[in-house]
């Protein structure tokens, strides 16, 4: 029976992750969350792992007790979710939200074991040491982002060296074909209603200023070793062509659904085998219409800084990453304004320096300076 370890189980990708393991019948090793101790509760009672962990120290200590009439072993801290990644079991779907998916993504690779990727923080921050080690150890890195998951699933039967470009597409957000004078005075419910996802805070403000699509730019590049320049962003209004490849010949080959991110959950985690899926199924006659058009770089600038930012490479994709989660933190806070997060962004990432190699301490620290940046110029 397959075993899965999933992190960040008390999300959005990961409770859709765990209906996905029950529907395949995949045996939940382990679960790890941040604090959200009620929901992880509930989730150990009805699966049943080895273990669980939690980011936070006192929720940790607190679950433990909550669990003492169970078996269920408790591991807590930042350690504790990447020992987490290394317990029994063959896949680690990684479901946490931000770069404080890193460390366990290398825990868990480290550990031989294949990773499914939600976490693309994971691979924009440290993508060259991510791979390294997915060669050294000789395992897989499967993307369960719907757009890489559409990408990947394009490529199937594709011969090596015959991709000429990435097309990938985005949804334009809630604020698409609004400019800048728009967008002064935007609140936090209003971006974070997004027009066809529903998904976590942190990528749904992502998805609002565009810093998903640079992101995935970024994680595109490592994935697929593609050059940033050989990308295509486009707006794609209904999220029904989760991307699509152009090959050397002129074909393209996409792969379309319902937004619904179950189907990308699953095929990261029966690749290359397919398994039926309950849901509603895509009728192409009741969408009748598919646009494209090209994303507003003026208005969205987190999408040309992160271009810039993978152009450059060393550590200036980490500090955007890392300027981005303190922004759109301080933006859900309510104490800065929307605009002001691609503005901290793009100057952060300016002032973070050049390098070639890096290492994981140099990646944590442009993280941490990046932050601090954005917090002192606020
Ligand atoms: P959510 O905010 O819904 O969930 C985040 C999860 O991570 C929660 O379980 C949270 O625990 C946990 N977590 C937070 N911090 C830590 C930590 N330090 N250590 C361990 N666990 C932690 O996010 P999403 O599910 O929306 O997104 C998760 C990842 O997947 C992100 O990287 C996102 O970009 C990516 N993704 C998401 C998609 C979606 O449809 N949601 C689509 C494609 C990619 P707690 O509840 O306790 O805080």
């Amino acid at each position: 029976m397959r075993e899965i370890i999933i992190l960040g189980s008390t999300g959005s990708i990961g409770t859709q992750a765990i209906e996905v393991c029950q529907n395949n019948g995949y045996k939940v090793t382990g679960l790890a969350a941040g604090s959200n101790i009620k929901l992880l509760e509930k989730q150990a009672r009805q699966l049943n792992p080895l273990y669980v962990a939690c980011s936070d120290q006192n929720a940790a200590n607190e679950l433990k007790i909550k669990l003492k009439d169970t078996s269920i072993k408790v591991l807590s801290g930042p350690d504790g979710v990447c020992e987490l990644a290394t317990i029994k079991g063959d896949t680690v779907l990684n479901a946490i939200v931000g770069i404080a998916g890193l460390r366990p993504t290398l825990a868990a690779v480290n550990a031989g074991k294949n990773v499914a990727l939600a976490n693309k923080e994971t691979l924009v921050a440290g993508g060259d040491i991510v791979k390294k080690a997915v060669a050294e150890n000789k395992v897989s890195l499967l993307p369960v982002d719907s757009e890489h998951s559409a990408i990947f699933q394009s490529l199937q039967g594709v011969p090596n060296g015959s991709i000429s470009k990435i097309l990938l597409t985005a949804s334009g957000g809630p604020f698409y074909a609004k400019k800048a004078k728009d967008l002064e005075n935007v609140t936090k419910n209003e971006a974070l209603k997004h027009p066809n996802w529903s998904m976590g805070a942190k990528i749904t403000i992502d998805s609002a200023t565009l810093m998903n699509k640079g992101l995935e730019v970024i994680e595109a590049v490592h994935l697929f070793q593609i050059k940033p320049d050989d990308i295509e962003v486009l707006v794609h209004r209904q999220s029904i062509v989760h991307s699509a490849i152009e090959l050397t010949d002129g074909a393209v080959i996409a792969q379309l659904g319902t937004p619904d991110m179950k189907l990308p959950i699953q095929y990261a985690l029966t690749y290359p085998n397919r398994a039926g899926l309950c849901g509603k199924r895509l009728s192409l006659t009741d969408i009748g219409t598919l646009t494209f058009e090209k994303p507003d770089t003026k208005t969205f600038r987190c999408l040309p800084v992160c271009i810039n930012a993978i152009k450059e490479g060393g550590l200036k994709p980490a500090a955007a990453n890392g300027a981005n989660e303190q922004a759109v933190k301080l933006f859900l806070e309510g104490k800065i304004k929307f605009l002001q997060i691609a503005e901290l962004v793009e100057a952060a990432t300016i002032a973070q320096p050049t390098v070639k190699g890096y290492s994981l301490t140099d990646v944590l620290e442009a993280d941490r300076s990046a932050r601090e940046y954005v917090l002192k110029n606020m």
